[in-house]
């Protein structure tokens, strides 16, 4: 999926302002119907309405009125969320190239205010083994949008803290810069992974040092899950550094020892292949000149001498909770049952958002705000201001400051990034052509004055006959709305 951050550029604060509103819609609805998103981000004079056209023509929002007419966050949309987010606390400045595309994650370049270029990690959990698990048992029939922004805030979440520990504790990882919602900011690795590279100069002591690696990390109470020549990224010095820790598991995992065993035979069999390392018929040589099988010099998971303790309070310290474990692990192996939640319950919750006073969603949108003070209202074509938000084609100017391109002996298979794109599956869904349906654009205008009658005479809105169902009582706690920003 093409970033296009100019779009940014575009947004006012009222879009941003109704795009949290469906953001905070979508935690009890898989589609947010058009009237709580207006009384969620309570614009005058029918504003929103104007606005959800404008969101839903840069591809922010999808419109669904299969049921009731409601609007979903795209993968943009919450994108677009994290990026204004993550520029307002000044974490970054600039979007520039794609860079990678995993299996669930697209990855970017950005760069900060001085010039340095960090890599940007952006969750897409669902992408593929979403739909392949859907399609299998009906996973998560209710609340898919939910879920996926959940299950990809949580992936973020969790590779965040993982790194961090990790880094802290003197792996070989990416340092951890920051994380918002799904997206997570990290310290570029200059090199490639693994697969890519064709000669090694000392691949003995590559294979040695990512053994060590796998051995290292179970002393600390952890398994990679995903240890293989994709997620190992490797230098002109031939300096390896792991990287996508969301699947990680303790070794108290009643499948650790497979998960070990799956890790090590990974690696055996990629230098095998490659390489040609301990190839000779399973045979290697030893001091002592006994011949043994490959089996036995292999790490065993009986062997490892655990240090308890790192996953469950460190990470836990970091926000990353024994039961945010528990949901994705679900997720990973594949078993999640169907959450009880569904879009005709917990209106509680959504009565307390839509009874947030305007004071705390102001304050939101002032943290959010993007644009700078005095540029608001800057004509469209007044950008020169603004070019912290750069384009695929700008950022050649970031990258020479803060990354030198890649340029090094070692070989690479353009294929690569082929297998990666077909791995990626597709999500056609996002380009949809939402924004030119006639009938649409009228509902929406009808809507919009509607909604300018309802304010000008104070007449109540009318709901429309699906929409959802409003319990009613003004059960707004500060607790719950609290509750309801910090969990997204
Ligand atoms: P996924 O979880 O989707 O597999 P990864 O974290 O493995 O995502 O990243 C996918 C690709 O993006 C990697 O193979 C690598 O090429 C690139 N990449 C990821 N993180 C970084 C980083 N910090 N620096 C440079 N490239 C990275
Ligand atoms: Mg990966």
């Amino acid at each position: 999926m093409k970033l296009d951050v100019d779009a940014l550029r575009y947004l006012s604060k009222d879009d941003f302002r109704v795009l949290t509103a469906v953001e905070m819609g979508m935690r009890n609805h898989d589609i947010v119907p058009s009237e709580l998103i207006d009384r969620i981000a309570s614009l005058k004079h029918g504003g929103t309405y104007k606005v959800l056209k404008n969101l839903l023509k840069h591809k922010l929002l999808h419109h669904d009125s299969s049921k009731y007419d409601g609007f979903r966050l795209t993968y943009l949309g919450y994108d677009f969320l994290a990026i204004k987010t993550l520029v307002n606390r000044g974490v970054f400045a600039a979007v520039g190239r794609q860079i990678g595309v995993g299996k669930e994650s697209d990855i970017f370049e950005v760069a900060t205010e001085d010039g340095t270029v960090l890599a940007m990690k952006l969750h897409r959990l669902g992408r593929v083994s979403f739909r392949a698990v859907k399609s299998k048992r009906d996973y998560l029939r209710h609340r898919s949008s939910y879920n996926w922004l959940y299950l990809s805030r949580l992936a973020a979440l969790k590779e965040f803290a993982f790194m961090k520990a990790l880094d802290e504790h003197g792996f070989p990882v990416p340092h951890a810069v920051d994380c918002n919602r799904h997206c997570v900011i990290m310290s570029l690795i200059q090199g490639y992974p693994l697969v890519q590279v064709k000669q090694l100069q000392n691949p003995d002591t590559v294979f040695e040092t990512i053994l060590e690696l796998i051995v290292r990390l179970a002393e600390h109470g952890l398994i990679h899950c995903d240890f293989n020549e994709f997620n190992i990224m490797i230098d002109e010095d031939e300096k390896v550094t792991m990287i996508d820790f969301p699947q990680m598991v303790s070794v108290s995992h009643r499948n650790a020892k497979m998960y070990f065993d799956r890790d090590v035979e990974c690696i055996f069999k990629f230098f095998r292949k490659r390489f040609n390392i301990n190839s000779d018929e399973n045979e290697v040589e030893h001091d002592d000149s006994e011949v043994q099988s490959d089996e036995d010099c292999r790490p065993q998971f009986s062997d490892i001498k655990k240090a308890s303790g790192f996953l469950d309070k460190e990470l836990e310290a970091s926000g990353f909770t024994r039961k945010d474990q528990d949901d994705i692990e679900k997720f990973v192996d594949g078993d999640a049952e169907e959450d009880p939640g569904s879009d005709s319950e917990e209106t509680e919750d959504e009565q307390a958002i839509v009874d947030q006073t305007n004071d705390d969603i102001i304050k939101n949108f002032e943290s959010l705000s993007l644009v700078r003070e005095g540029e608001d209202d800057l004509p469209e074509g007044n950008l020169e201001n603004r070019q912290y938000i750069m384009d695929q084609d700008t950022s050649k100017e970031h990258s020479g400051k803060g990354h030198k391109p890649h340029k090094n002996r070692l070989e690479h298979e353009n294929n690569a990034g082929d297998e990666a794109q077909v791995k990626r599956g597709h999500d056609s869904e996002e380009d949809e052509q939402t924004d030119d349906d006639p009938e649409l654009v009228k509902r929406l205008s009808k809507q919009r004055q509607r909604a300018i009658q309802a304010a000008r005479g104070r007449r109540k809105v009318i709901t429309s006959r699906n929409a959802y169902k409003d319990k009613g009582g003004r059960s707004s706690h500060n607790s719950k709305i609290q509750k309801q920003l910090s969990s997204w």
